[in-house]
């Protein structure tokens, strides 16, 4: 069976959602097709249901800060409760987003699409032929590629743990380890993070990470840089019979530091060591699609593959901005103008916030210190660790602090970098003082509401 559409769209996250429906709504017919429950990444497995427990770990920290400052009892995670009430948010998507695709006049199908030509695709036994198809298909995580990789789980499988393991020990250092080791030590769980690179967190300012890790050494939480991970076995078992059933599952993950070979046990190993394209089984030669030296798709800044002008890309798989929900939803609006108008609309991934949700949260926008002083001849850091201000203290929050780039000549921001309470918020201002281009001049005139973390932004500059 072979069916013809204007369209077709490879996944259902927000790239895919958001290309459909804006072509389908310029009249074109359009498919989508997804092997996984309807509604990708972010809403099912990633930001959505991850910070749904970050606010039940963050309610325990705080009252843990407060304690003896007015806040009694001692409250903990219960984590079963945690995952259930997680569930509430993403056990609906899959059907409301069949159903949002149904009455969009979106066909939706359910199957691992492949390239069967430059103009078609193969899925669940179904011809797909197409004038245009679009890879919206997101990120995997990249192989470990280690003896024993199998034995560890995904941030996908952690975020759908029934029961806690007492100990934790997570492979990688980014945005994953970082936000996921948190949630696990508040909720009672003993954290190890193996990290190849020198600190954690390599995509933020080095300052305010450490100052940040002030904070995993408070929640108990270890972690060792610079270490390669060589293995995960399966641990001996205990001659102590209590000890042997406690650990039935245990495992042991070998590592080493320099020319220092170690190994931790542990109940449950996370892969949390990076994603990559989600390209492998589209068969992209199949369809004329070229991919550059590391595997990613060559695109033009239409978003266009390089090599068949009938494929676009969108989000984690076209990978031309930061892998964010944001930028996906960016692309998709790019793509679907382009598809319908014709190639005009470039991307443009100036000023893109992003936050880790770690207790407290850090983030950024714009650039690091190292490019703005090449970008800078006049540049001036305004650097503090700011626990003594109002903001923290009223918290008992010890980690705040901030990083802003300014160009003196011009007096605009080049990049700005916080750490501490109310920091994924307060960085939007700053994105949009960057996109905007306003003047530091403007962002102390402006009247925020106060006591807020905004209304430091004035003595921050
Ligand atoms: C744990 C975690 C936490 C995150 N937290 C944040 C956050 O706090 N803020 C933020 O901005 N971003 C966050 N992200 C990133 C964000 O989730 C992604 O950037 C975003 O979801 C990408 O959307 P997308 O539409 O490109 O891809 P996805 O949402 O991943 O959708 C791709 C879909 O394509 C399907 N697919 C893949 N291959 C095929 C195929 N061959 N055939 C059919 N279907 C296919 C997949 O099943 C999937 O459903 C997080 C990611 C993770 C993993």
């Amino acid at each position: 069976m072979s069916t013809q559409y204007d369209l077709v769209v490879v996944g259902s996250g927000a790239a895919a959602a958001g290309v459909a429906s804006r072509v389908r709504e310029a009249g074109r017919s359009v498919a989508i097709v997804d092997f996984r429950p309807f509604g990708g990444t972010c809403a099912l497995r990633g930001c959505d249901p991850k910070k749904v427990l970050v606010s039940g770990a963050e309610a325990v920290r705080a009252a843990r800060r407060l304690a003896c400052r007015g806040v009694g009892g001692a409250p903990s995670v219960d984590w079963a409760d945690l995952i259930s009430f997680k569930r509430t948010f993403t056990d609906p998507v899959p059907a409301q987003r069949a159903r949002g695709f149904r009455e969009a006049g979106i066909e939706a199908f359910e199957g691992r699409a492949r390239f069967r030509g430059p103009h078609a695709l193969s899925a669940a036994g179904i011809e797909l032929a197409a004038r245009n198809i679009v890879l919206a298909a997101g990120a995997e995580p990249v192989p470990l590629g280690i003896p024993g990789q199998d034995y560890a789980i995904t941030h996908e499988q952690f975020l759908s743990l029934e029961v806690l393991p007492p100990r934790i020990v997570f492979i990688g250092g980014g945005y994953i380890a970082a936000e996921f080791s948190n949630i696990a030590a508040l909720a009672g769980a003993q954290v190890t993070v193996l990290q190849r690179g020198e600190r954690m967190l390599t995509g933020f300012d080095p300052d305010l990470v450490g100052w940040l890790m002030e904070s995993f050494r408070s929640l108990g939480i270890t972690v060792e840089t610079g270490v390669t991970v060589a293995a995960i076995e399966r641990a001996e078992p205990s001659r102590n019979a209590r000890v042997r059933e406690r650990m039935s599952h245990a495992l042991r993950v070998r590592y080493s530091s320099g020319a220092h070979e170690a190994s931790i046990d542990a109940d449950l190993v996370v892969h949390a060591a990076g994603r990559r394209p989600a390209l492998q089984a589209l068969e992209l030669e199949a369809g004329g699609v070229a991919v550059d030296g590391h595997g990613r798709l060559r695109l033009n800044q239409w978003l266009q593959s390089v090599s068949n002008p009938a494929v676009y890309a969108a989000g984690d798989a076209a990978q031309c901005g930061p892998p964010l929900t944001p930028v996906a939803g960016r692309d998709a609006g790019i793509v679907a103008a382009n598809l319908i108008e014709g190639n005009r609309r470039a991307a443009d991934y100036r000023a893109v916030p992003t936050v880790a949700f770690t207790m407290p949260p850090i983030a950024a926008v714009g650039l690091g210190e190292t490019a703005a002083r090449e970008a800078s001849r006049s540049l001036r850091v305004h650097c503090r660790r700011a626990s003594d201000w109002y903001t923290a203290r009223r918290l008992a929050e010890p980690v705040y602090g901030f990083k802003l780039l300014v160009d003196e000549a011009s007096r605009r921001i080049l990049g700005a970098h916080l750490v501490g309470p109310a920091a994924e918020e307060t960085i939007n201002l700053f994105a949009l003082a960057i996109r905007e281009n306003l003047s530091t001049d403007a962002l102390r005139e402006a009247l925020f509401a106060y006591p807020t973390a905004a209304s430091d932004i004035a003595s921050m500059l």
